[in-house]
């Protein structure tokens, strides 16, 4: 199938990546959120990354203004009907998510390739409720996405070859790598990273290291680029704990119960760099540890 228009549901630090790459890449972006100042500020995001990727010699500033321009916002479900390919990128809630897919499928075309971004619901699960689970299919892009080079491609039961390989094309033509999972809880990526993180709150809960020890421990021990808890907060503590739960519950095993202290931050909104602090405080010049 011939993919050239993309409807994006959720404007947030995942939505807007996919919109940026999306819309470089030459495809029409329709992107949606239910906020009109997250749609603002997704633009925002969007202009700022693109002047730093001109800055950087890495596109020109024609392909800026080009890419720009092919990304239009609406707060209106609807309008995403016509689209060829849709990527739901709203919060990490199944509830949410199905009534996104609920509310959509109405104004949908019959062949229009429907898709999750989500980091660990059941593709399956989410397909079964549509119209189209054979045209529907995880679509899981890293953050920050116009810098990270893989995306995984998650099969439900019901996937059809010919919407997987629309999807891997498109994966091409981001210039992006594709990698294959089956649909069981988290994937792949999340199903080994989201333990360790976890494993790093519950060395801070339990008091083996502070903040800057358990980081520094990974970072200069192992080779980590960036620590477990200061990456923790790049992704968002609410995302870290709703994965946490849906591995905990998917595989009814105890060793992915979520550390009390992470469901601690969650809880007092202090949900990482987005909401200016987490495991560390965000608000002054340079990062503070916060325990
Ligand atoms: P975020 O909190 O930054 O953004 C979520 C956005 O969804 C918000 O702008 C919110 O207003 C919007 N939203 C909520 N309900 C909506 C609705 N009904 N209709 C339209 N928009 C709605 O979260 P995020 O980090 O961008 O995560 C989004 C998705 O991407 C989640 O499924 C998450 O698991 C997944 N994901 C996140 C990461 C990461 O590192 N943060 C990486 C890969 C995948």
């Amino acid at each position: 199938m011939d993919i050239r228009t993309v409807g994006i549901v959720g404007a947030g630090q995942m939505g807007n990546g996919i919109a940026h790459v999306f819309a470089l890449a030459g495809y029409d972006v329709l992107l949606n959120d239910i906020s009109d100042e997250g749609l603002k500020k997704a633009m925002a995001t969007i202009e700022k990354n693109l002047d730093r990727q001109v800055g950087r010699g890495k596109i020109t500033a024609e392909e800026k203004a080009a890419a720009l321009g092919r990304i239009r916002t609406t707060m209106k479900l609807a309008d995403l009907g016509p689209t060829d390919l849709i990527i739901e990128a709203a919060t990490e809630r199944e509830t949410v998510k199905q009534a996104i897919f609920d509310d959509l499928l109405p104004h949908l075309k019959p062949t229009t390739i429907l898709t999750s971004n989500t980091s660990s619901i059941s593709i399956t699960r989410l397909a079964s409720r549509t119209d189209r689970p054979e045209k529907f299919m995880g679509f899981h892009f890293m953050n920050p996405v116009p810098v990270m080079q893989l995306v995984e491609l998650i099969r439900g039961i019901a996937t059809d070859n010919e919407t997987w390989d629309s999807l891997h094309e498109v994966v091409r033509r981001l210039g992006k790598t594709a990698a294959s999972a089956e649909d069981f809880p988290a994937f792949i990526v999340n199903r080994i990273l989201m333990p360790m993180i976890n494993e790093a709150v519950y060395t801070l809960y339990e008091g083996v290291g502070s903040v800057k020890s358990i980081d520094e421990s990974l970072k200069l021990g192992a080779n980590h680029p960036m620590g477990p808890l200061e990456l923790a907060d790049f992704i968002g503590l609410d995302t870290c704990l709703a994965i946490m739960n849906v591995l905990h519950e998917g595989l009814a095993d105890t060793k992915y119960r979520p550390c009390p202290l992470l469901t601690k931050y969650v809880e007092a909104g202090w949900l990482g760099r987005k909401t200016q602090r987490g495991f560390y405080d965000y608000r002054g010049e340079t990062p503070v540890p916060t325990r």
